[in-house]
């Protein structure tokens, strides 16, 4: 291939692209523009450039990506799905393992359906929680992040626990009303939020632990709250594992906060690399999917055998021992090391860590909601981000976005990331 600079491909994919990207997120723009890397490769921790340039990833993908690039085992399933038809259009005997696998690690999956994006997953779980409360309206939290539908582009109206307003153009305000939008972590506008709406409340939809602003755990009070006011309220709680589900752990974090979701939305990892949603839940609710039910969801593409045999062999690579200790292990050391170094260097920052995966705000309080996030340094983590790729280190193109730890990230991958780490913050700080 045509190893040109990123600036001319960028130049050309403008042209033809709007943007020159394909999901908005790739840009620069929230950085301070310019044009974005383009890449041709990845291997292992690795992603190299149009130039031929390594860098260490900790993009990966934004999030999907736990075994790293071209992993041999993919690559191995892959080639037989190459040889025996990536799409049949048919049932096939490799989506039902997949989705027994899928409830043996996360057995309240009673039934499971796949589609082809987180995106697909999540929308289908409100519309199913629709049909079976036979309500209308959602509660969501500020800055958490569900999709590109439009139930999920919605704003906070004015005022603690009020309707929602659209946060992107082309959503309807008819649709944005059906959505309250309250703030993570704070259990008392929730309780508002149901005290106001809970006979018309079908559903709450609840990252269980942030991926989309940073990464934020929820409070013990707080997510025990919203599964009990919801319940009293004859509302649903739809988590949206999309980013956490066999991330921190093979499964669902719901062990880990000791909560049970009526529905589940999954997606980014379990295709291996591949493209994939999925949704399940409790089977009384399962079951008014059609054809069994009056809900209609469906798709071409989905439990394609290609995102499929890649999702089984993934699973078989998640199951090795020592893949969570090592993976939190990684991370424990880079984001210590991060942590050393901001202090040295007198730089504001707050790094929250869930095992293998943490946020850099800079910022010098604690981040528990979207506000806080939102009041971090911009041009700090930009001029931040920028120094990074100069020393070939691809982080995410957004403050609000997370470091997420691979298998082949090694120790001298993370002492080459603290060394750059170290001459972009004096550099940043002089
Ligand atoms: C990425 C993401 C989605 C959307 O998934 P797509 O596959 O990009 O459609 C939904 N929810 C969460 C929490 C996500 O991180």
């Amino acid at each position: 291939m045509d190893r040109r600079s990123s600036e001319t491909w960028y130049e050309r994919a403008r042209d033809v692209i709007p943007g020159g990207v394909n999901s908005p997120s790739r840009s620069f723009k929230a950085v301070g523009g310019g044009a974005p890397r383009f890449f041709v490769r990845g291997e292992g921790a690795y992603l190299y450039d149009v130039d031929g340039r390594r860098y260490i990833d900790y993009l990966a993908a934004f999030g999907p990506l736990i075994l790293g690039h071209a992993h041999p085992k993919i690559a191995e399933a892959l080639r037989a799905v190459a040889q025996e038809g990536t799409l049949l259009g048919t049932p096939t005997p490799y989506e039902v393992e997949f989705a027994e696998r899928l409830r043996e690690a996360i057995p309240e999956l009673e039934r499971i359906r796949l589609t082809n994006s987180g995106t697909e997953a999540v929308m289908t779980t409100i519309r199913l929680a629709r049909a079976y409360t036979g309500r209308t309206k959602i509660v969501k939290f500020a800055g958490a992040y569900h999709g590109h539908f439009d139930q999920v582009l919605v704003a906070a109206g004015s005022g603690p626990a009020t309707l929602g307003v659209p946060d992107a153009a082309g959503v309807p305000k008819e649709t944005a009303q059906q959505v309250i939008t309250v703030p993570y972590n704070d259990l008392e506008t929730f309780r508002k939020a149901v005290e106001r709406f809970g006979g018309d409340l079908a559903a709450v939809i609840v990252e269980p632990i942030i991926g989309n602003f940073g990464i934020v755990p929820p409070d013990a009070e707080f997510i025990h709250g919203v599964h009990a006011l919801a319940k009293a309220a004859g509302a649903l709680v739809i988590y949206d594992e999309v980013i956490t589900a066999f991330r921190f752990r093979y499964g669902s974090v719901m062990p880990m906060l000791g909560t049970r979701a009526d529905l589940v939305a999954l997606g980014k990892i379990i295709g291996g690399g591949l493209p994939i949603g999925a949704y399940g839940g409790r089977a009384e609710i399962m079951e008014l999917i059609a054809p069994l039910g009056p809900v209609y969801q469906a798709g071409t593409m989905a439990g394609n055998p290609a995102s499929v045999r890649a999702g089984l062999a993934l699973l078989d690579a998640l199951q090795e021992p020592d893949v969570y200790p090592s993976l939190e292990a990684k991370a424990k050391r880079l984001a210590e090391g991060l942590g050393e170094i901001a202090e040295r260097y007198g730089v504001p920052l707050r790094i929250n860590r869930v095992g293998g995966v943490f946020s850099t705000h800079f910022i010098d309080r604690p981040v528990r909601n979207y506000a806080d996030a939102e009041a971090a340094e911009g041009t700090l983590y930009a001029a931040f981000f920028h120094g990074m790729l100069e020393r070939g280190v691809l982080l995410a193109p957004s403050k609000f976005e997370a470091w997420f730890m691979m298998l082949p990230h090694s120790d001298e991958d993370i002492d080459r990331t603290l060394a750059a780490a170290e001459d972009v913050m004096r550099a940043m700080m002089r």
